[in-house]
């Protein structure tokens, strides 16, 4: 029987996981089929408050893991694929096992999003990819695309322009969510062009392999192929909350509903993060809604000692 489990090892799973550790609970956290979330997928991170000359997200997290794991924080691989919420202790299914626990807090995340073409998901490790950092070395010389118009699509074509021969920023509209000055970085490097507004009809790959893209321009109805061994999707994210469904109140894009600050309609269950944020989505953001979570749980325990 444990205090609290913890569903998610990212900023906001890693920040709860370093409260509820140092107020003596010994938390397990589930690490989920992204352990460390979003930042460990991520590359420079310059907005954390405390690194002056930014900090690596996968040093960030590896650092936060180290201070869980100092206070007493029980880490198990596994992805959670059933919760069974109607009665306390909750029970947690991840893998194998089944888990009890006097309390849950649920900061499991989103995913990134794909673009639902045909075939694409078998194209994933075969030249698609939705992880700059992972797979960019792996296109040293070669050209590749990255799609969307938000700052991570902005991010990773100028981080993939370290590796890649030329790096195509494919947008279907010729406006952009992204802010002005990852745009601006992204036009000022000599190796992105941008490509807008445009739509990939169909990703190309007669080997089983990414060779090209064909596109078309969605105000001229134009069509055109470019030549890329790589694309990389970067169109944002969906929350994973599927085994919520139906147990946790959600809006309709999946994105779990907090009142409160952590609480849900479920007293004993709080969620922290980006599986409950579509509208911050930030590192420091995730961090302080773990915080909240883990100290409403730990309220959560002192009145309920049953
Ligand atoms: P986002 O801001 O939601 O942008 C997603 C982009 O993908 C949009 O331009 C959208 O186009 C496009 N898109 C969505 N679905 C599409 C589809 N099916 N086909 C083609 N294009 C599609 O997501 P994000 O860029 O991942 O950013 C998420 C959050 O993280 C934001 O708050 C962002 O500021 C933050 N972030 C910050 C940094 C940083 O500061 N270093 C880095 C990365 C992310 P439309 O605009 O037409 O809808």
């Amino acid at each position: 029987m444990h205090n609290v489990i913890i569903i998610g090892s990212g900023c906001a799973g890693l920040t709860a996981a370093i409260y509820t550790a140092r107020a003596n609970l010994k938390p397990l956290v589930l690490d989920g089929h992204e352990p460390g979330g979003q930042l460990s997928l991520t590359t420079h991170v310059e907005n954390f408050p405390g690194f002056p000359e930014g900090i690596m997200g996968p040093e960030l997290i590896e650092n936060m893991r180290r201070q869980a794991a100092r206070f007493g924080a029980d880490f198990k691989a596994g992805t959670v694929s059933e919760v069974d919420l109607t009665e306390r202790p909750f029970q947690v299914k991840a893998g194998s096992e089944i888990y009890k626990t006097r309390s849950l807090i649920v900061a499991a995340g989103a995913s990134a999003r794909l673009l639902g073409l045909k075939g694409e998901k078998e194209l994933i490790g075969r030249g698609l990819s939705t992880c700059a950092t992972c797979d960019g070395y792996f296109f040293r010389g070669k050209p590749i695309a990255v799609v969307g118009g938000g700052d991570s699509a902005m991010e990773e074509a100028n981080f993939l322009s370290r590796y890649a021969s030329r790096v195509y920023l494919i947008h279907r509209r010729e406006e952009f969510r992204a802010s002005k000055i990852m745009i601006d970085r992204a036009k000022g490097n000599e190796k992105v062009e941008f490509v807008v507004p445009h739509v990939i009809e169909e990703i190309l790959s007669p080997q089983g392999l990414v060779n090209a893209v064909r596109l078309y321009n969605t105000k001229t109805g134009e069509k055109r192929t470019i030549d890329v061994d790589g694309v990389f999707v970067a169109i944002g994210h969906d929350p994973n909350s599927t085994v919520f469904k139906g147990k946790l109140e959600m809006d309709e894009n999946g994105y779990l509903i907090a009142s409160h600050g952590s609480l849900t309609n479920i007293p004993g269950v709080f969620i922290a993060g980006d599986v409950q944020d579509h509208r911050y989505r930030q590192a420091v953001t995730a961090a302080g809604s773990g915080c909240m979570a883990a100290l409403d749980a730990e309220k959560f325990l002192e009145e309920h000692k049953d």
